[in-house]
């Protein structure tokens, strides 16, 4: 079948559905523009002001930095910002998204990403952006990249320059969500090439994600892009996972 048809059936299956909340499962009023019940868009948690000033990780007390951006081995990020903390409200969110292929969620989600970018002045100098890529393999089973779209809505809103394509996963790599800190390291090393080293020479990339946990996966894109003549890389993803 064609893209276009799967597209309009996706649609219209869509706008025929009963609209339910994507965390608790409570019917929505059909005039409600999101995907999530009032209470429980309530409960979304905007990325806390007591945050690590590098790394953006929440933190418990009033240092500025987090134990890790303290001790650790210098990154090749030189910061990470997230819209929201990944609490269980906006994990039923992006699996939605992700895992049920509701593409369609990327508009809402872009918008309060945009909205919450604002908050983060550190991040203006960013203004070119770069989607976290997906394996081709792992893109033509998804159907699409949801960091692609994220990276593409957020720019329009946020007058960003996206960089479509920039650079590519070469490596299909397994999921993250199992391993260990330093298996993630390992398991994402030389998983990026800069497809077009042209497009981010001498600029101020700002990588796009749905979700950073370790910072292993962005850190490796950002010293890819580093050696391909990036002047600074940062990331901005929707969710942070403590
Ligand atoms: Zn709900
Ligand atoms: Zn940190």
């Amino acid at each position: 079948m064609k893209p276009g048809i799967i597209k309009a059936g996706k649609w219209l299956l869509n706008a025929l559905l009963p609209r339910t909340c994507a965390h608790c499962g409570l019917d929505l009023h059909y005039l409600e523009p999101k995907p999530l019940c009032p209470g429980c868009a309530a409960l979304l948690e905007p990325l806390p002001e007591l945050r690590c000033e590098a790394c953006g990780l929440p933190l418990d007390d009033g240092g500025r930095a987090c134990r890790d951006c303290r001790g650790g081995a210098p990154r090749s990020l030189a910061l990470a910002r997230s819209a929201f903390v990944f609490n269980p409200q906006l994990r039923s969110l992006v699996h939605t998204f992700k895992y049920r292929a509701r593409e369609d969620l990327a508009g809402f989600l872009a918008a309060e990403m945009a909205a919450a970018f604002t908050g983060f002045p550190e991040l203006a100098p960013y203004n070119f952006s770069v989607a976290v890529p997906l394996h081709p393999a792992k893109r033509r089973e998804r159907g699409f990249n949801q960091a692609e779209l994220l990276a593409s809505a957020l720019a329009a809103r946020c007058n960003l320059f996206h960089l479509e394509d920039a650079a590519a996963r070469t490596r299909n790599t397994p999921s993250q969500t199992a391993l260990s800190k330093e298996k993630r390291k390992a398991n994402i090393s030389g998983a990026f090439a800069v497809a077009k080293p042209e497009l981010v020479k001498g600029r101020n990339i700002l990588l796009v994600d749905d979700v950073a946990t370790t910072l292993a996966t962005l850190d490796e894109l950002a010293s890819e892009l580093k050696k391909a003549g990036a002047r600074s890389v940062a990331a901005y993803t929707l969710a942070r996972e403590p």
